[in-house]
């Protein structure tokens, strides 16, 4: 018998899976921040992304055969198939070029389904220094590589915003950012684009930063029209935050909850996330007891496992256990369902997204 949708889900973000044709779907997402290597295929109605391109990809006992002209195919284990998948087509956005020559989709991809994606500055004083990167981190990578732009202007992020509304329907927009070497840590940033965007289009937006020093950036990234907003623990053990994010682990974990607590009065109750990694050494007790501290603010946990991308000092560390993985993210649900938080009520971003974790579809399943 196949497993429940939300296990299949979780197996396949731990092992990838191998593709019988490697171009099925559009483009995937080869380096850039965060998660990575990964492509989308929508399961059971459920749009998530599932590493390709990593090493437990190509040795995955998950097979998904060549799709067919409308993009559906099968996804077997073991010559049994379990279900039928689909893979999103190429937006057709991708097909416009800004009027300075960019392709758009240098500048924006499409995340998940529906989700348009940015990461607005693609340096980081963090990623500079080999004893300051965060380990599994590739926002040089895509840069290195001729796939993106460095800087993305708001006149850019606004252009490209409104032809992916108007042609692929996207639903929401995720701005995130390098840390760029300044107090605000990339707020400002986000600022100047959110404002060029809302004055373009009715998109709401989700802006992710790290903590920035003034608690006043959030009043003022709210009333550029940041909707929600990420402020990403990533790891909270002390140790494990030095080993894998020395850079990052400055910042303190009273920092980030200091800057979520005077954050949530600002965009709402269950309107800022926290991207929370499994799989680095956290231990599922503490990652579950760092949730219920986040909920009890009214912040998001988005925990999501671990995807050791290539090329990153990370790339031979394993995926979290599909069993780690469940459960953290059975009980969290329960969690989050006691408390009146919910993915699908998040205007915007990676917790409304929920396509790098099977955690909104075990918040179905509770529901
Ligand atoms: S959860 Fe966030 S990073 Fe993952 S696909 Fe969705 S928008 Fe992108």
């Amino acid at each position: 018998m196949p497993p429940p949708t939300e296990q299949l889900i979780n197996e396949l973000q731990s092992y990838g899976v191998r593709l019988l044709d490697p171009k099925a779907g559009h483009e995937s997402r080869r380096g850039g921040a965060g998660p990575s290597d990964h492509k989308a295929i929508t399961i059971d109605g459920m749009t998530v992304m599932v590493p390709v391109h990593t090493a437990p990809a190509f040795e995955s006992p998950y097979l998904v055969e060549k799709p067919d002209a409308g993009g559906r195919s099968k996804i077997s284990r073991d010559g049994v198939a379990l279900a039928s998948v689909s893979f999103p087509t190429r937006p057709r956005f991708y097909d416009l070029t800004t009027a300075d020559g960019i392709p758009y989709w240098k500048i924006a991809v499409l995340h998940g389904r529906d989700v348009l994606a940015t990461t607005v500055l693609q340096s980081c004083i963090r990623y500079q220094s080999r004893t300051k990167t965060c380990r599994f981190c590739a926002i040089g990578q895509s840069l290195a590589a001729g796939r993106t732009i460095e800087r993305k202007t708001p006149e850019q992020l606004a252009e490209v915003a409104e032809a992916a509304v108007k042609l692929d329907g996207v639903t929401h927009m995720v701005m995130t950012t390098g840390t760029p070497p300044a107090t605000d840590r990339g707020a400002a940033i986000l600022v100047d684009s959110a404002a060029a965007v809302k004055a373009a289009v009715d998109l709401p937006i989700q802006g992710q930063c790290e903590p920035p020093d003034d608690n006043n950036w959030f009043e003022r990234m709210k009333e550029a029209g940041i909707d929600a907003l990420g402020m990403h623990l990533e790891l909270v053990t002390p140790e494990v935050r030095l080993q894998i994010m020395p850079g990052k682990a400055q910042v303190s974990v009273e920092r980030y909850f200091d800057a979520f607590a005077a954050a949530v009065p600002v965009f709402g109750r269950g309107q800022v996330s926290s991207y929370l990694l499994a799989g680095l050494g956290d231990t599922k007790e503490l990652v579950l007891a760092t949730c219920e501290r986040l909920i009890e603010l009214g912040v998001y946990p988005f925990v999501v496992p671990f995807v050791p991308i290539s090329g990153t000092p990370l790339e031979s560390h394993p995926a979290p256990a599909p069993a780690f993985m469940h459960e953290i993210l059975q009980p969290l649900a329960a969690m989050l369902r006691g408390s009146g938080l919910c993915a699908t009520d998040i205007k915007a971003g990676c917790g409304k997204c929920g396509a790098c974790s099977a955690l909104s579809t075990y918040e179905r399943v509770v529901a």
